[in-house]
């Protein structure tokens, strides 16, 4: 029997239209919405359209957004002194700064510069840190969008084997620590893994993000496991493909995201909600009036 597909595109509209109720019965209470600034160095094709989607789905959802657009000859001190000023002004609640940067800017630096309250990507290591400790924190956008995928379609972690393939600060780690959080016994598998399809058939749920187009075939799935695919390369055509060869892998697995219309639509959501909690944080703790 083929896999039920998880339509991440669906998942994340409805994510997108709860949250949105949520932000206008937050300003009906409080008057405040949240804020948040994008900043982008340069005008990479790449980032201004994945700035575009960002911005979009800020204004369906009420979320006052602003792209801070600079020159790419910036230097790295200027635009830390921008980070600093948004840091400080406490009617902006989420930073995000487009990535990747101009080669003389050194994208760390800039990454710890931000505001770990206001970092919306969850890339800061201080809510990467906050994560691996089980306490509050910004969680990565595309780890936390994995997991609402597998809580929509009623895929209880506690108890279960999940093994990860890739260990990436964005997204394998993460994602491994927050299956962690929820009970799971995670494995977590990278290039150097022996026996990989072995370890991986292990899972009852695999999550893959490892760039590498169709890896993952019908010999790395236990029958019924759920599969989600982080992947996104493209093709010669320019077609999206995931990491999973999903045509043989859904004849085996019990549930399996496609690639596009998966994880990646779940990703843009998660971060807007992390613009909401992080206004809701900042409101609690007295940071903003
Ligand atoms: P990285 O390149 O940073 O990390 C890849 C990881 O996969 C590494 O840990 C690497 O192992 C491991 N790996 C690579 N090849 C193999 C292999 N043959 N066998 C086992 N492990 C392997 O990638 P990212 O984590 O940034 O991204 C992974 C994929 O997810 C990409 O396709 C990316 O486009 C996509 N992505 C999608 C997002 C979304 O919104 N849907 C968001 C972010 C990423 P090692 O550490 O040993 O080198």
């Amino acid at each position: 029997m083929s896999a039920e597909i998880i339509d991440g595109f669906m998942i994340a509209k409805g994510y997108r239209e709860r949250l949105a109720l949520e932000v206008e019965k937050f300003v009906a209470e409080h008057g405040v919405r949240p804020v948040i600034r994008v900043l982008l160095v340069g005008d990479n094709p790449a980032s201004l359209s994945y700035i575009k989607g960002k911005v979009k789905a800020a204004a369906e959802i009420g979320i006052d957004s602003e792209v801070l657009r600079y020159e790419p000859s910036i230097t790295e001190a200027e635009l830390l002194a921008e980070i600093e000023r948004i840091n400080q002004n406490p009617a902006i609640h989420g930073i995000l700064v487009q990535l990747p940067l101009p080669k003389h800017i050194d994208e760390h630096k800039v990454g710890l510069a931000v505001d770990p309250m206001k970092d919306i990507d969850g890339f800061h290591p201080v809510n990467q840190g906050n994560s691996l400790a089980g306490n509050w924190c910004l969680e990565s956008c595309t780890p936390k969008g994995v997991i609402a995928l597998l809580d929509t379609i009623g895929c209880d972690l506690n108890g279960k084997k999940v093994v990860v393939i890739g260990r990436s600060n964005i997204v394998g780690k993460p994602v491994s620590v927050l299956a962690l959080n929820r009970n799971a016994t995670v494995t977590i598998c990278h290039s150097r893994t022996q026996n990989l399809a072995e370890e991986a058939r292990q899972a009852d749920v695999l999550i893959v993000a490892i760039g590498q187009p169709k890896f993952v075939g019908a010999d790395f799935v236990k029958p019924g496991a759920v599969v989600i695919d982080v992947g996104i390369s493209r093709t010669a055509e320019n077609k999206l493909v995931g990491d999973v060869d999903f045509d043989s892998v859904k004849e085996v697995a019990g549930w399996i995201t496609p690639v596009p219309r998966g994880v990646g639509p779940m990703t843009i959501a998660m971060l807007m909600q992390n613009a909401f909690e992080a206004m809701t944080k900042q409101i609690s703790e007295g940071a903003v009036s």
